[in-house]
């Protein structure tokens, strides 16, 4: 048996909401169970909630109101064309209180003029509520056992609202009281991802494009033969295809170089998809909604063999990077982990680090808490921060066997500024870190050079 993710473009209308009913029918035909069935909001909803709550919090209502209507009208226009027979007055009447809710809650944002993380994940986990509600029912209505489970019974977090963590045991246990029952009783679960709730019962959500993490936490816990996540393109490419014209498809990589990929900004996989996969040793496969009979992606543990050069390229357009200097001493011991706790402290992760004999350079991605990191860096070191850079990242467990590859990469780049290079211990991966300006030429050079 499969979970199958179907991502915001796979659920974004009628006719896409059909095809993953087929896609779900072929699975269920072919393994006689399940399948366990993950979905996004309908594409492009968590931006615009996201966008209404930060509307209402600068007391924006005219421009927030509108727009709530607007999500309102959406989702009743899906579900007139979708759940046929019948009229689905029970699923309509559900959406509309779930609107009439999200507008009182506008409504007291732009009074109180402030949004919590708290409040933002009440708001943005409508979208994943609301279409997997909407999935079970078009399920079902297709002659199909949906059953709509609320993603806050199943997936238990910490309370770091809007990029919660999942605590495993309590979501195993809670999995097993709320999903498992429904597949012995042949049912197809249907559970919005994105979405959990804390331990209190406060919802909660697992960071942006986390409803891949979600099918993978689920499937890895009820121990599935394979997590599928279905999405609007081929699989996983050579490049993103936003940056590069004609990137190959990816037929089969590793668990390692799925996750640097998806680490260093390959869009198509959440970077913490992998963590749960590995664990139980389940295949990853991503997969085109829009055709379904290709063969897509495969991720697995040994990944594939006899592959000649890289796997892959990613990229990401904006990251600062820190610098910091020892103001006291030389790089004496101690140093390190005095840098490395007050990013801890303020919960910053860092991507990328170099060091030389006085400095330490790290590059981040989320700003939220720098400024406190640099007040409190500034204690003992001299900090300089570069915001705007650009990080490109070539991937390939072929790196680990071929000394020449890692000088064949770097030598492509000649002609490009770079501003920090590094090569991790896994040795999986080459990361430079170069002006924005400069990264769409380097992306193009080196996948002419490795892939074309
Ligand atoms: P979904 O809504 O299905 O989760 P996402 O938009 O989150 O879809 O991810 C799919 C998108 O990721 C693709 O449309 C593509 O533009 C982008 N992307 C970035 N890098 C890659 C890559 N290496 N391979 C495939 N897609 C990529
Ligand atoms: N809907 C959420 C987002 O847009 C989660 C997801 O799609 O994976 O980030
Ligand atoms: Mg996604």
């Amino acid at each position: 048996m499969v979970v199958q993710k179907f991502g915001g473009t796979s659920v974004a209308d009628p006719a896409a909401i059909r095809r993953v009913i087929e896609i779900a029918r072929t699975a269920r035909a072919r393994d006689g169970r399940g399948p366990v069935v993950v979905v996004s909001a309908m594409s492009g909803v968590t931006d615009v909630l996201l966008e209404i709550a930060e509307a209402a919090g600068a007391a924006r209502l005219d421009d927030a109101l509108p727009r709530v209507e607007e999500l309102r009208e959406r989702h009743l226009a899906v579900v007139r064309d979708l759940v046929g027979g019948p009229r689905p007055d029970a699923l309509l009447a559900h959406i509309n209180e779930q609107f009439d809710e999200l507008a009182a809650i506008v409504r007291a944002l732009g009074v109180l003029r402030e949004v919590s993380p708290r409040t933002l994940d009440a708001v943005a986990s409508r979208g994943e509520l609301l279409s997997s509600r909407i999935m079970a029912a078009a399920l079902a209505g297709a002659g199909l056992p949906g059953e709509w489970v609320d993603a806050r019974t199943v997936i238990v977090t910490s309370d770091e609202h809007t990029r919660a963590v999942p605590l495993t045991a309590e979501t195993h246990a809670a999995l097993v009281t709320h999903l498992v029952p429904i597949l012995d009783a042949g049912g197809v679960p249907v559970v919005g991802g994105f979405v959990g709730a804390t331990v209190d019962g406060l919802t909660s959500t697992l960071g942006r494009g986390g409803s891949d993490y979600s099918a993978a936490l689920i499937g890895a816990s009820i121990g599935v033969s394979e997590i599928q996540i279905w999405t609007d393109v081929d699989g996983l490419l050579t490049a993103d295809p936003r940056i590069i014209k004609n990137p190959r498809l990816v037929p089969h990589l590793s668990f390692a170089e799925a996750a640097e990929l998806a680490y260093f900004g390959a869009k198509v996989l959440h970077p913490s998809t992998i963590r749960p996969a590995v664990e139980r040793n389940i295949p990853v496969r991503i997969l085109n909604s829009q055709k379904p009979e290709g063969a897509g992606t495969m991720i697995t543990a040994a990944g594939a063999t006899g592959r000649v050069g890289l796997t892959g390229l990613a990229s990401k357009r904006d990251v600062t990077v820190v610098d910091i200097t020892s103001s006291r001493m030389l790089m004496a011991y101690g140093f390190l982990r005095r840098v490395f706790e007050v990013f801890e402290r303020y919960r910053t992760a860092v991507d990328m680090v170099t060091t030389s004999e006085v400095s330490v350079s790290v590059t981040v991605d989320d700003v939220r808490n720098l400024a406190d990191v640099v007040e409190a860096l500034s204690e003992f070191a001299d900090v300089t921060v570069v915001p705007h850079l650009a990080l490109l990242c070539a991937v390939g467990d072929v790196l680990q066997e071929e000394a020449a590859m890692a000088a064949r990469v770097v030598g492509v780049l000649e002609e490009v500024p770079i501003k920090m290079i590094s090569q991790a211990a896994s040795r999986r991966n080459i990361t430079v870190v170069l002006r924005r300006e400069d990264l769409q030429h380097a992306m193009e050079r080196l996948h002419e050079e490795f892939f074309e």
